[in-house]
């Protein structure tokens, strides 16, 4: 019998999807550049359902049944390349590549463009969840041809994670679209971890220790803030260090690596004009964690408060992060869906944003209780400008604001750093804000460079004579 699938790559990744896949009936062809990892997975594995291993690519690609499907978990960049490369001369007409690593969008596009000339499929998804999700069932976020997905798509749903029965994969869009929306989904991770990070400063500001943390977490976790993240920060925190006894949090190093989709999300952003300064902040944060020679400077030459919080009542400032927490999560979420919205459009995908959260409620690193009021939010009105007007959570914003203020200002005159919830906070602040200062930008740029400005009272752009006679001109 012929495999009904395919998997390249038996790290992490590949190896618990071809399991994932085993586990549900299909078999699975599997391979690996170094022979040693695919014979690994059949020993310590194979049991676990059908699975064809091959040492040679030629013996695997005619291992599947045709049209193929073939699932690459390699290396993103050029390891990725380099797999096509050497499957496209093997393949037949119909077969479907599917790149399941984080690939860049750009890249997608182009391998997609290139790979559909040649009268084959490829299909970009963002597959999200870690190595449990990929084994368990992860949220899985496919783009490329519909005729593809007509057959990848229900081996895809049957072994992502299921929301209430809904499975979370669903066809994101063509070429891109999929590694777009799973780059979205980081970017996002980013500010949600980074913002629990800040959290977590405040709490120990007020003198919890690493125990009563977690508490709070935990509390939290039971609430409106019932997500994996704030669910895991409590059991990471109750941690203890084999070596020493201490709590293993406290002998971790404070230098927070990443290795590329956070960075994609902001660049990206930054070239569709969407101001995504809650996600920025959490990828400069990063940056800046890991700064040593910086870190080492300022330590040693700026001045400030010790990052102790000092509060009247205590309960209540901790009442206060939870919802500023949660006003700085749903701006991030905001930022995140604007972004998905406004490159669906520039690039002519379609996206379907309600889908994109249905698919994040279970599985992914970002899922969230928050998930499935987005999804309705954006079922009620795929044209919600932004999250935060949805009547779902603008009502809770406005009741959870004046907390907000107070935490962003304690930490400010405290000296523990909050850039992301400083960050939403001003953002929330300038789009609610009947003016803001950009008509004083604008004039500066009109005196230095002409720029022009228009007026509140009249179409068109002007320009004044700010040296000379002060006359004004219309210029269009
Ligand atoms: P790695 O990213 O560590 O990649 C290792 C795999 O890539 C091995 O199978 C390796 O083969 C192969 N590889 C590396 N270079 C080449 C090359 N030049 N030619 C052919 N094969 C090559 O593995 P992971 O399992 O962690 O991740 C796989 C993909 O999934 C990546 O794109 C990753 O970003 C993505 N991903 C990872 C998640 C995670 O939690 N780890 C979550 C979601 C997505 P060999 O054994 O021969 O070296």
């Amino acid at each position: 019998t012929k495999a009904n699938i395919g998997v390249v790559g038996m790290a992490v990744m590949g190896s618990n999807l071809a399991r994932n896949l085993a586990h549900h009936d299909y078999t699975v062809a599997v391979f690996n550049r170094t022979y040693a990892r695919t014979q690994k997975l059949i020993a310590e594995h194979g049991n676990e359902g059908s699975f064809i291993p091959s040492e040679k690519i030629e013996d695997f690609v005619n291992s599947i049944a045709t049209p193929r499907s073939i699932i690459l978990m390699v290396k993103a960049g050029a390891p990725t390349d380099a797999t096509i490369d050497e499957l496209l001369p093997l393949l037949s007409p119909g077969d479907i590549i599917m790149d399941g690593g984080n690939s860049y969008f750009g890249d997608t596009i182009r391998r997609e463009k290139a790979i559909a000339a040649k009268g084959f499929h490829f299909v970009g998804a963002g597959i999200s969840g870690g190595e449990t999700g990929a084994l368990e069932g992860p949220s899985i976020m496919p783009g490329g041809s519909p005729e593809s997905y007509k057959i990848l798509g229900p081996m895809l749903e049957t072994i992502s994670a299921h929301y209430h029965g809904d499975p979370c994969c669903a066809w994101m869009g063509p070429n891109g679209a999929g590694h777009f929306v799973k780059m979205i989904h980081n970017g996002i991770e980013y500010s949600d971890m980074q913002v629990i990070g800040e959290a977590y400063e405040l709490l120990r500001g007020v003198g919890l220790t690493n125990a009563e943390c977690a508490d709070v977490f935990a509390e939290w976790n039971k609430g409106d803030l019932d997500s994996y993240l704030i669910e895991i920060t409590s059991i990471v925190l109750r941690q203890k260090d084999p070596r020493t006894g201490a709590d293993l949090i406290d002998v971790i190093k404070d230098r927070a690596q990443m290795k590329g989709t956070g960075t994609w999300t902001v660049q990206t952003a930054l070239e569709l004009g969407v101001p995504t300064n809650g996600i920025a902040e959490a990828v400069f944060a990063r940056a800046e964690s890991s700064h040593d020679d910086l870190r080492a400077a300022a330590r040693k030459y700026l001045a400030g408060p010790d990052g102790t919080v000092s509060v009247d009542d205590r309960t209540a400032f901790i009442e206060d992060v939870r919802k500023a927490l949660w006003c700085s999560k749903v701006v991030s979420y905001a930022q995140g869906f604007d972004e998905i919205r406004t490159g669906g459009q520039e690039y002519d995908w379609n996206i379907n944003v309600a889908e994109a959260a249905k698919i994040w409620r279970a599985g992914c690193i970002i899922r969230a209780k928050l998930l499935e009021r987005i999804r309705q939010a954006y079922t009620d009105d795929p044209d919600l400008v932004s999250l935060m007007a949805a009547s779902s959570v603008s009502a809770e914003m406005e009741a959870n604001q004046s907390a907000w203020r107070r935490v962003v200002s304690k930490a400010a005159e405290s000296g523990v750093p909050a850039p992301v919830f400083s960050a939403t906070l001003a953002y929330y602040d300038m789009a609610r804000a009947p003016r803001v200062n950009a008509a004083l930008t604008q004039a500066m740029r009109d005196y230095f460079g002409s720029h022009t400005y228009e007026r509140v009272d009249d179409h068109g752009h002007f320009h004044i004579e700010w040296t000379g006679d002060h006359s004004e001109t219309r210029i269009d």
